[in-house]
C-alpha cells in the first residue's frame, strides 16, 4: 500500500516500485496476448495409485510471450484474477481444453475426465453458466467428461458460491476442491458445498513420509472423505516414498511428477498411444 509522503507526495520504495511497474506491463501485455492468442494448455496425467493408469488430466495454461519468453502461471494468473483478464482468458481455456478432450475422444483413446481449474472471479461472472453451456454444445464434450477445480477462496462467499456450484453440478460436471487443506476452510464447511472430489494440498504431500504431523492431517482428510463420500486425489507426488505412504492410507488417486509432469498436446498424445490400460 501506498505511504502518503511528507509533502503530501506519494512515494514507494524501489522494491514497490519495481513490483507496481512489472504488474502494470504485465496487465499491458496480458491484454495483448488474449487477442493474439499467445497461449496454449499443457495436460496432467491423473493416475490410479494402485495401478498407475490414467483417470484424468488437469489442464494448466501456459504463455509463452514472444519477447519476454515463458511465463509462469503463478505470475501472470493473479494478475488476470485482479484485473479481470481471467474472464476471457478462462473462457479460451474451457474452450481449448474442451475441443482438446473430444478429439482424443473422437481418436479412440479411451475418454477420462478433464479438469479446468475455475477461478474465484470467473464463478461470480454472472455470464459464466451460459458460457460453459455454450462451449459444451460448440464443442460436443459430455458433461461427464468435464470437471472444474476451484480452491477453497470459494468459501469466502459460500452461499453463493454454494448457488452457483450447485448449478453447474445439475449439468452434470464434476467439482473439485483444489489446493484442500490450506486455505482458512473448515471441515464443516464441506457439508455445505456441492463437491465430488478433494485434492489433498502438495504442502501435506511433501513430507508426508517424514512428518507425522503431515500424515495424520492426510489421514484427517481421507477419513472426511470417506464419510461425506469423496473421491480424494493427493497433488504433487515426486517420490516412491510419498507414494507408498499415501497408498498405505488408503489414497487412491494420484497426480505429480512421479508419474508425469505436465505435457504439451503432442507429448499427451504419445502417452496415450504408449498407454497400457485401458
Ligand atoms: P494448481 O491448480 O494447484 O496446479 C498444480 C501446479 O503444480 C501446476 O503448476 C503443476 O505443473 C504443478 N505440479 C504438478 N505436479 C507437481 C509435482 O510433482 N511437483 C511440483 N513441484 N509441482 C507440480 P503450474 O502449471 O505452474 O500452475 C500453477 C498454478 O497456476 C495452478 O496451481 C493454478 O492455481 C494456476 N493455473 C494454472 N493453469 C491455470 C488455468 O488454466 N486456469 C486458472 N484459473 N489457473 C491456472
Ligand atoms: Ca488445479
Ligand atoms: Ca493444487
Ligand atoms: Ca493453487
Amino acid at each position: 500500500v501506498k505511504d502518503q509522503g511528507r509533502n503530501g507526495y506519494l512515494f514507494f520504495d524501489s522494491e514497490m516500485e519495481q513490483r507496481s511497474l512489472e504488474r502494470i506491463l504485465l496487465e499491458y501485455e496480458l491484454k495483448k496476448a488474449i487477442e493474439l492468442e499467445q497461449f496454449y494448455m499443457d495436460y496432467q496425467p491423473k493416475v490410479d495409485l494402485s495401478t498407475g493408469c490414467l483417470v484424468g488430466m488437469e489442464a494448466l495454461v501456459r504463455w509463452k510471450h514472444p519477447e519476454l519468453g515463458r511465463i509462469a502461471p503463478n505470475k501472470f494468473i493473479p494478475v488476470a484474477e485482479d484485473t479481470g483478464l481471467i474472464v476471457p482468458l478462462g473462457e479460451w481455456i474451457m474452450r481449448r481444453g474442451c475441443e482438446q478432450a473430444v478429439e482424443w475422444q473422437r481418436a479412440g483413446y479411451p475418454p477420462v475426465k478433464l479438469s479446468i481449474n475455475l477461478s474465484v472471479r470467473q464463478l461470480f461472472e454472472p455470464d459464466l453458466l451460459p458460457q460453459i453451456k455454450a462451449v459444451l454444445k460448440d464443442t460436443g464434450l459430455e458433461p461427464q467428461w468435464l470437471e472444474f477445480e476451484v480452491t477453497e477462496s470459494v468459501f469466502a462467499d459460500l452461499e453463493d458460491a454454494s448457488i452457483i456450484l450447485q448449478q453447474i453440478r445439475a449439468l452434470g460436471i464434476h467439482i473439485s476442491m483444489d489446493d484442500f487443506g490450506t486455505g482458512y476452510s473448515s471441515f464443516s464447511y464441506l457439508q455445505h458445498l456441492p463437491i465430488d472430489t478433494l485434492k489433498i494440498d502438495p504442502s501435506f504431500v511433501r513430507d508426508i513420509h517424514l512428518k507425522k504431523e503431515s500424515q495424520a492431517i492426510v489421514k484427517g482428510i481421507l477419513s472426511i472423505a470417506e464419510t461425506l463420500n469423496l473421491n480424494v486425489i493427493a497433488e504433487g507426488i515426486e517420490t516412491i516414498e510419498q507414494l507408498t505412504v499415501l497408498s498405505e492410507d488408503g489414497c487412491s488417486q494420484g497426480q505429480g511428477y512421479l508419474f508425469s509432469r505436465p505435457l504439451s498436446s503432442q507429448q499427451f498424445e504419445n502417452y496415450l498411444q504408449q498407454m497400457q490400460c485401458n
